[in-house]
């Protein structure tokens, strides 16, 4: 077990594996000016499966592969056999289910043990413009297939924003009453070279909560280890409502993760620009023990806390997430 600066337990890494995506989100990646990385400056396989053996021997235990999109990746199921096969107890994926209907059970077969499905709208036109072209069919037919292969429980991002589809709030909540989904919604983030962010378009965790009232009670839901989600039941509900609140109350007290990007940094902190490149050294020779440093490098430098706060007017903000890895 290893523990940062600030006596946080480290024991999560957040893995992208592409920065490819097959759909163009509009407040995710920027309508011009990004640069897919070229195939050479992606990690092998091999290469992210030696980090996640070495991040292990430090009691890393729960691991989720993003992106980009990460079903686009060729050999996917044989990177998460190969990632579960090293020890990890918890292997989950965060996808847009473009890809998934075909997959789930694959995936499930191959060691994931559970998704996270982002859909940010019920509305098949709404859907086609946010994502600037994609079909919400493959995504509620990636839901199903989900829960059918026991990738569960199914766990639905929704990203609510002003004047985009914050009115569908409401009817997300509700879908918990009925099904066993967890819907989490996730405040809008100041990320990417700001096309559609404009800080008044978050819809806060506060205003979320007030939004979702009228379903009745929520009662606190507690999972397991602490994440960043403050996680609710509708008194009576089948599902779980979880609310992440990056922007109106940084969690990073409760931070346990590392990302690794699809370049081969390490990143110790989402809002942070601070990275450490395993990839070069890797492929210039070093040993496990030289990569086991850099490891404990970046658990050591992760910061307090997030700046985004600070940060959020500055025209210098981080990397759209499809390059971080959301
Ligand atoms: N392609 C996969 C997907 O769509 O889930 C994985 C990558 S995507 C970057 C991961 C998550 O980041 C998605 O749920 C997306 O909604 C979220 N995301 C992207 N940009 C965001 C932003 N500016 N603020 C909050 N969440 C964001």
């Amino acid at each position: 077990m290893i523990k940062d600066s600030y006596n946080r337990r480290i024991d999560y890494l957040r893995i992208s594996i592409t920065d490819k995506c097959n759909l163009k989100c509009v407040y995710c990646t920027p309508s011009k000016g990004l640069r897919n990385f070229a195939d050479a400056e992606i990690m092998t396989d091999g290469e992210i499966v030696r980090f996640v053996r070495i991040a292990h021997k430090h009691g890393l235990r729960k691991v989720r592969i993003t992106g980009g999109e990460p079903l686009l990746r060729k050999n996917i199921l044989d990177l998460i056999s190969a990632i579960k096969q090293t020890g990890i107890h918890d292997l989950s994926l965060t996808t847009n289910g473009i890809l998934l209907p075909e997959l789930a059970g694959e995936l499930k077969n191959a060691g994931l043990a559970r998704v996270n499905i982002s859909l940010d709208t019920m509305d098949a036109e709404r859907y086609r413009a946010i994502t600037k072209g994609g079909d919400i069919r493959r995504v509620l037919a990636a839901i199903s297939e989900a829960e059918r292969a026991g990738l569960s429980p199914v766990k639905i991002n929704v990203v609510p924003i002003r004047g985009i589809n914050d009115d569908e709030i409401l009817s997300f909540a509700a879908l918990t009453l009925e099904k066993d989904y967890h819907i989490r919604f996730i405040e809008f983030m100041p990320v990417s070279s700001g096309e559609t962010w404009q800080k008044e378009k978050c819809v806060s965790a506060a205003e979320i909560m007030e939004i979702i009232s009228p379903l009745g009670s929520l009662e606190s839901y507690e999972f397991k280890g602490k994440g960043p989600s403050r996680n609710y039941r509708i008194k009576g509900a089948k599902g779980v409502i979880g609310i992440i609140s990056p922007v109106s109350d940084h969690f990073c007290g409760f931070c346990n993760r590392l990302r690794l990007t699809s370049n081969g940094k390490i990143r110790p902190c989402l809002f942070s620009k601070v990275e450490i490149d395993i990839k070069t050294p890797m492929r210039n020779g070093a040993s496990d023990d030289e990569i086991e440093e850099l490891f404990l490098k970046a658990v050591k430098i992760k910061p307090e806390r997030h700046l985004i706060k600070e940060n959020m007017d500055s025209p210098d903000r981080i990397n759209p997430m499809s390059k971080i890895g959301g």
